[in-house]
């Protein structure tokens, strides 16, 4: 038997919530601070002094040492650098344990090694950390003690964000701002601001620790760079919500403890569809939040698998031949009064703020295609989007079969008077009931799908920070409830001119909704047919981000300055080739050390064996031909060796990064493949006693 777990006690226990401030604040300082995560505003140091005061307290009594401002530099992870609370003994030589209001809100970490695309000549490597009042702040355990962590926005010393969260922020007052000017002229006026709400159902796989240490490519690249596959994958839909295998089973138990004393309301788990892959989805919250607590949800899942002999893979394609893994990133807008503008209610039809809010995304999501795809891009990402696998690379919109048939006859006649009914699924037995039928049925294939309340972009990377998908999907949006508050705002007629911007939107832009399958070859052509872009590969999606079309709508809102996206798009071509070149370089390494002498041992032992098969007077021919196929491959492999060094020192001499990244992309990776094909070949057909590293079975079966 387990001991039982208090999850009301255990969560948010390492947090310093709204809670614990109420509890050890003065009520004016409370009170200040509560009007500023609401509101916004800055925070005075008289009142920061008096709340990094209880944050230590409460920190101190829960055993931290250190605080740290906790960061999200352009890598797409988190970053951290500790201080003690130490300060200069007194004169009796007693430690007093400090940390000012200064300390809280401000920090200056030498930005100096972070990506920052050119942004900061080195000689200003100063970079500022502030305290993102709206994300609390939180303890952190493990080895190294208990750090205070607190959540902080990164910006050069010139002001420009350096980070994820920065624009982030900004995303969320231009959509607030905008979205209030909507439901304004819809008559709330309670209403004080909007905010963008975002659950992300995160997929991992698991694979043992010990055997994970056995292969460079897991290590160096998260991802196996060679591999056959093993004799099962997933075609016998098995493994999808499958029973949890016990040592999974406990890691995930684990799991859910460290995420709820964290604040994480991780929700959901199961098995997903290829063998030794997971998900875990917790409840939405604030957007903000929520990119803050995946980045927690992901760092916790590498931790916990440590202690469980696992390593928890999070790249988005660490198998060839099984799905990847994604992130649902599930996106809203609701006042803080209370309306969600995504819910259409039980008559979508009738619902004229639900179908005015839907024309905008359409009209969003259409003008900004090219961004969103961009937003969803990593190194890992290629290999779905755009790939052999789903979603492909083409912006769509998912509506279900009740909502686009209101689009479409709102766009023939301006009305939508009639509305198809889900009716009633009928279980065909008497002790069963029989269910009401969801209108808004579930399509798969689509990279951004209406889910009843909500839109769900299914693009996003499983290692990506949510921070880019988010702060893109604000911004379009705020861009398109702008342009429609500038009409609706001047209309004599508000009731005429709503229902005429609605058409005008729907009309204009039906082409970005489809409701077809989205992996169809057809799907491909009919979308060119469209015009809709179908972006490839992430060095290709980079130079959305500088268009003039980007740059207007960004600066307009003032999430990106022209230089912030330029560094970023540099910034992208720079991970890009680094990512690339440390692959092949492992690829290099793996098989000129590993595979490569390996075979030869076994083609020596081969060889000896059809010398003393013949001379045992038998047919040696079995073996004299699989000695031959083994080293045609061996040659084929020995060649690509040969030609991946010669092209990845070639990729790694070149100057420009958005040639030399083009270059990654369209020769080393080809020479990569190139390298594998004979490898994988051959681990199909040498002893397995002889090959040198534990195989995709061993790998996703025996966990
Ligand atoms: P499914 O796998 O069927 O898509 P899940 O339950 O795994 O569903 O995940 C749905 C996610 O959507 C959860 O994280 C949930 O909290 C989130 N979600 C639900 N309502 C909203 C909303 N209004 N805004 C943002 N996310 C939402
Ligand atoms: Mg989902």
């Amino acid at each position: 038997m387990s001991e039982l777990l208090n999850v009301e006690e255990i969560f948010a226990s390492k947090v310093f919530t709204l809670g614990k401030m109420k509890e050890r604040l003065p009520k004016s300082t409370y009170k200040e601070i509560k009007k500023l995560m609401d509101q916004g505003g800055e925070l005075s140091l008289e009142t920061a002094d008096v709340v990094a005061k209880a944050m230590k307290d409460w920190a101190m009594e829960n055993g931290a040492t250190h605080y740290t401002h906790w960061f999200q530099p352009l890598t797409g992870i988190t970053a951290e650098k500790h201080d003690a609370f130490v300060s200069h003994p007194d004169e009796e030589g007693k430690m007093i344990m400090e940390f000012s209001g200064k300390e809280l809100i401000k920090g200056e970490p030498d930005a100096s090694s972070f990506p920052s695309g050119g942004l900061r000549a080195t000689f200003e490597a100063r970079g500022y950390t502030a305290w993102d009042i709206t994300s609390p702040a939180f303890l952190k355990e493990d080895a190294t003690g208990v750090i205070l962590c607190i959540p902080t926005a990164f910006c050069s010393y010139t002001g420009e964000a350096l980070d994820k969260k920065t624009p982030l922020l900004r995303s969320m007052e231009a959509i607030s701002q905008q979205a209030l000017r909507i439901v304004r002229l819809f008559g709330n006026t309670g209403a004080t601001k909007v905010v963008a709400s975002v659950g992300p159902e995160q997929e991992y796989f698991l694979v043992d620790r010990e055997k994970y240490l056995q292969r460079e490519d897991l290590i160096f690249a998260g991802r196996t760079l060679f591999g056959a596959p093993a004799p099962k994958g997933q075609e016998l839909e098995d493994h999808y919500f499958g029973t949890i295998r016990e040592r999974v089973g406990s890691y995930m138990k684990d799991l859910n403890v460290e995420l709820w004393k964290l604040g994480v309301t991780a929700k959901t788990q199961h098995n997903e569809v290829a063998p030794a892959q997971h998900e875990l989805a917790p409840i939405y919250e604030t957007a903000n939040i929520a990119v803050d607590h995946n980045q927690l949800v992901m760092e916790t899942m590498k931790k916990v698998a440590g202690r469980h002999g696992m390593t928890c893979l999070l790249h988005e394609k660490p198998f060839a031949g099984v799905n990847g893994s994604g992130k649902h990133n599930n996106w809203s807008l609701g006042t803080d009064n209370g309306v969600n503008l995504l819910d259409p209610g039980d008559t979508p039809n009738e619902n004229i703020q639900f179908l005015l809010v839907l024309a905008c995304i359409m009209k969003a999501v259409d003008t900004h295609a090219d961004l969103l795809r961009q937003s969803a891009a990593d190194v890992g990402n290629d290999h779905r989007l755009g790939a052999n696998e789903a979603p492909p690379a083409i912006i769509s919109m998912f509506l279900g079969e009740q909502l686009e048939d209101v689009v479409k006859q709102l766009i023939e006649t301006g009305e939508a008077a009639h509305l198809i009914e889900g009716g009633k699924l009928e279980t065909g037995v008497s002790t069963l009931p029989d269910f009401e039928k969801d209108a808004t049925d579930r399509n798969r294939t689509s990279p951004f799908a209406f889910t009843g309340n909500k839109f769900e972009f299914r693009m996003v990377g499983s290692a990506d920070s949510i921070a880019s998908p988010n702060t893109t999907l604000n911004a379009i949006v705020a861009e398109a409830f702008c342009e429609a508050a500038d009409v609706l705002e001047k209309a004599d007629n508000f009731e005429l001119a709503v229902h005429d911007l609605i058409k005008e939107y729907m009309t204009k832009h039906q082409r970005i909704v489809f409701n077809g399958d989205g992996y169809a070859d057809e799907w491909i052509e009919e979308a060119e047919r469209r015009g809709l872009p179908n972006i490839k590969s992430m060095v290709e999606a980079a130079s959305t981000l500088t268009t003039d079309k980007a740059i207007r709508l960004f600066e307009r809102f003032g999430i990106f300055t022209r230089v912030e996206l330029e560094s970023r798009e540099e910034i992208t071509y720079e991970t890009y080739a680094k990512t690339i070149n440390i692959e092949a370089l492992t690829m290099i390494d793996m098989a000129g050390k590993k595979y490569i002498p390996a075979v030869i041992r076994y083609t020596k032992s081969l060889a000896d064996t059809v010398i003393a098969v013949k001379e045992a007077g038998v047919d040696a021919s079995v073996q004299a031909e699989l000695l031959d196929s083994v080293t045609v491959r061996l040659s084929a492999a020995k060649k690509a060796l040969a030609r991946l060094k010669k092209v990845t020192a070639q990729a790694a001499a070149m100057e420009d990064v958005k040639a030399q990244a083009f270059f990654y992309k369209d020769m080393v990776k080809e020479v990569m493949d190139e390298l594998r094909t004979p490898i994988d070949e051959l681990e199909m057909m040498v002893d397995k006693s002889v090959w040198p590293v534990p195989g995709y079975g061993e790998l996703t079966f025996e966990v």
